[in-house]
């Protein structure tokens, strides 16, 4: 089977515009040497959010999933002297190689990642009583898609910009058929968006390396 061409054109963009540094490449491939799921973000879409960061004025993200910490990276990359970014991975294995693929970027002082389910972590910062948090960037387990939106509305505050990724989904969020597990959960977070007093929110269709997918973005009002 021929590569389709929209892939050929992401590794050209990639090449030409993109530039992931070396941290993000050995990001990538330390994921690919440990067995894990080549799942982390495009890196068009990773520079995407890097420039989010950076056009809001972010100085606290929260990202949920982290992965090999590779749109961890990116997002960090964005923030100021003093910013801050905390990362919720339930996998201790992933949290272990993304906190490594971090302190290769030199990115440790800026970025802590909190292993454990999402929905614990999430509640714990709000015990804590940490500030808002100015960017949310949620990508982990689908199912819980609308309780990371109902979370990123709690713990942000009034102009928090909130990307969901995985928004598509092969067009599964039209027939869930095509994946029972996942799409019901995108689909709830898509109709939360929609109708949450205070979020206000667009989703862009993407083609590329992953597929035909999406991205979810929303300000909170
Ligand atoms: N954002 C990453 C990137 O682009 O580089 C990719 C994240 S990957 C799609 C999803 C991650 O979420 C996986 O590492 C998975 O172990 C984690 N995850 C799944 N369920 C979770 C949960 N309930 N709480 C926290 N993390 C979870």
């Amino acid at each position: 089977k021929t590569q389709p061409g929209w892939v050929a054109v992401e590794d050209f963009l990639t090449t030409t515009v993109v530039h992931p540094d070396t941290a993000l490449v050995q990001a990538v491939r330390s994921a690919v040497d440990a067995g894990m799921p080549p799942i982390e973000v495009t890196p068009n879409a990773g520079k995407l959010l890097k420039l989010l960061v950076q056009l809001s004025g972010a100085r606290r993200v929260l990202e949920i999933g982290t992965l090999a910490g590779f749109s961890t990276i990116w997002m960090a990359q964005g923030l100021p002297d003093g910013g801050r970014l905390v990362t919720c991975e339930y996998l201790a294995k992933h949290a272990d190689i993304a906190r490594a693929n971090v302190e290769a970027a030199g990115l440790a002082d800026k970025v802590e990642v909190r292993v454990g389910a999402a929905l614990d972590t999430l509640a714990a910062l709000q015990s804590e009583g940490q500030e808002p948090f100015d960017f949310v960037f949620i990508d982990a387990d689908k199912e819980n898609d609308a309780a990371y939106l109902e979370w990123a509305v709690r713990l942000g505050r009034p102009g928090t910009v909130v990307v969901l990724d995985n928004a598509v989904w092969e067009g599964a969020v039209l027939d869930p058929s095509i994946d029972q597990v996942n799409a019901p959960g995108i689909i709830s977070a898509l109709e939360l968006m929609g109708q949450h007093p205070q979020l206000d929110g667009t989703v862009i269709q993407t083609v590329g390396s992953k597929g035909w997918d999406g991205f979810a973005l929303a300000r909170v009002r």
